[in-house]
């Protein structure tokens, strides 16, 4: 499967660069950070984008979307109910009260730690993992660790951006990634 370049509509291309705003040297010098802000305060340009995160895993049986504390967290809710999928929360360390397994990241400025609840991935759970941007791909490939590791399959990646020059897709091996707007 791998990665797969949607033939996004360049008017809805268009839409969503103007939702974004590149703020320099955020939140250290150097990094030119993708703030997606306005594009989720614009309410019909918010609800086309989920959808369009969403619609390439209709019939992919995804049972459950996981977000990644914090933005992802605000598209996966939207793209899993637009799937009829459950949510799963992967947060920073010390944040979820349950027990936790946890995995060190590395990400384009910084690195830490991840949790997932031990218990989230009860019987088959079939996993589509969301977040705004995809930069080196450690994030979301600590992320398919920790799902793997609490028994689920991770059936594919969607993500608003990719920032290619950071070389993030080679890292997320064959599962099927999905991306609407690449820099
Ligand atoms: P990475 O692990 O390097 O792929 O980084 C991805 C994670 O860091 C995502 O959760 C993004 O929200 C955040 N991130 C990394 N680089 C940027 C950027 N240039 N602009 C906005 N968010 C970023």
């Amino acid at each position: 499967m791998g990665s797969s370049v949607s033939a996004l509509d360049p008017r809805f291309a268009a839409r969503i660069r103007a939702g974004i705003r590149d703020i320099p040297d955020f939140p250290s010098p150097g990094i030119l950070f993708r703030d997606i802000t306005p594009l989720l305060a614009d309410g019909a340009l918010f609800r086309d984008v989920t959808a369009a995160m969403a619609a390439p895993f209709a019939g992919a049986g995804v049972t459950h979307v996981v977000g990644i504390e914090s933005r992802g967290f605000v598209l996966a809710a939207p793209v899993a109910q637009s799937l009829g999928a459950g949510f799963i929360p992967i947060r920073k360390q010390g944040k979820l009260p349950w027990k936790t397994v946890g995995r060190e990241y590395g990400l384009e400025y910084g690195s830490g730690e991840l949790e997932i609840h031990a218990d989230a991935c009860p019987g088959d759970c079939r996993v589509l993992i969301v977040d705004d941007v995809l930069a080196t791909g450690g994030t979301a490939a600590a992320s398919a660790e920790l799902v793997r590791s609490v028994g689920g399959t991770v059936v594919g990646y969607s993500f608003l951006i990719a920032l290619g020059a950071l070389g993030g897709e080679p890292r997320l091996g064959n599962a099927r990634t999905n991306v609407l707007l690449r820099f």
